[in-house]
């Protein structure tokens, strides 16, 4: 049977319109990310208890290996390039990267190479004007409105679309998902010290997860709501210790979106910012080189002409030698 031209719009398409969304509704994405939320409520509450410490310290270390897949891998190496890395290093990155169980790579790459290109406009994926609510989750829930696919289809995903190693993971990305998010997280804990299966998963698939997608997810609606511009007071983008410390070092967002190459994502060292902690091991490994950063020259004139007068260059060299030096 020939099917209308716009079934879709049907009554579903007039509720959403009624209730002034200005995107179609993705319902399968907003069923299942309600459902995991009233889930990591109950799971936990009834079987995070008792717990062997082993469980506990491991998820709060699969709490900042996947954290660091998504910044150190699919942010600052697949994204931004402000570093390279070895096949090896690639092929633990996208073991990391998987484990955080978001989208795609292709995807997180291109949403994110959009993002930056187009700050807080209708073709930001997570536009911030549209509230906390949109750019922190909401914008997971909603179909992409014209303005973000056609910028989408324009940015260069060349690099990542033609590397063969990332072709390949894309194929295979669901598996590895399933593979490295929830079932080897989930094991490891019966398997090593024989941990309850139930309480693995409270501590795996819903702590665990549920803190990992929510920090990072900050990156976007709390950095781009409060906090100091030191580097360019008319971006959105702003300093905040707050998404810095849960986000391993990625909530210094008006320096990153002042100089996105930085392999820092940050003027400043600080102690939560593993991202730059790991890339700086892995180099010394010789499995990370050609470190991109922004010189101090850079940072001054910008700083000077575009900031809002928050100094820049503090805490003072000794812990910045890198930045600096
Ligand atoms: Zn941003
Ligand atoms: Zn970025």
């Amino acid at each position: 049977m020939e099917k209308k031209p716009h079934a879709k719009q049907s009554w579903f398409r007039n509720i959403e319109k009624n209730l002034g969304f200005q995107n179609d509704i993705k319902w399968v994405n907003t069923i299942l990310i309600t459902l995991y939320h009233v889930l990591f409520i109950y799971w936990p509450y009834h079987y995070a208890f008792p717990v062997k410490w082993q469980t506990v310290v491991f998820a709060a270390i699969m709490y900042v290996a996947s954290g660091f897949g998504v910044t150190g891998g699919a942010h600052r190496l697949w994204t931004h390039k402000s570093y390279k890395a070895t096949l090896p290093l690639k092929l633990f990155m996208l073991m990391l990267y998987s484990s955080a169980g978001q989208n795609s790579l292709l995807n997180w790459v291109r949403d994110h190479r959009v993002h930056h290109k187009y700050s807080d406009t209708d073709a930001d994926p997570h536009n911030a004007n549209r509230g906390l609510f949109f750019s922190h989750i909401g914008w997971l829930m909603l179909k992409k409105n014209e303005a973000v696919i056609k910028r989408g289809k324009q940015i260069d995903m060349s690099d990542i679309e033609n590397d063969p190693l990332l072709r390949f993971y894309e194929k295979y990305f669901q598996w590895f998902k399933l593979l490295f998010c929830y079932y080897l997280p989930t094991m490891i804990n019966v398997w090593f010290w024989g941990e309850d299966w139930k309480t693995a998963v409270a501590w795996q698939c819903f702590l665990r997860y549920i803190t990992t997608f929510h920090s990072e997810l900050t990156v976007n609606s709390l950095a781009h709501a409060f906090g100091y511009k030191p580097y360019n007071k008319d971006l959105k983008p702003a300093e905040n210790r707050f998404v810095a410390t849960v986000a391993l070092g990625e909530g210094w967002h008006n320096y990153h979106h002042a100089f996105p190459f930085d392999y820092k994502a940050a003027e400043h060292f600080d102690f939560f910012n593993f991202g730059t902690t790991f890339i700086r091991f892995f180099e010394k490994l010789g499995l990370a080189y050609n470190l991109r950063e922004a010189t101090p020259e850079m940072i001054n004139s910008i700083a000077k002409r575009l900031g809002d007068g928050t100094p820049v260059h503090f805490p003072l060299d000794s812990e910045n030698e890198r930045a600096v030096g």
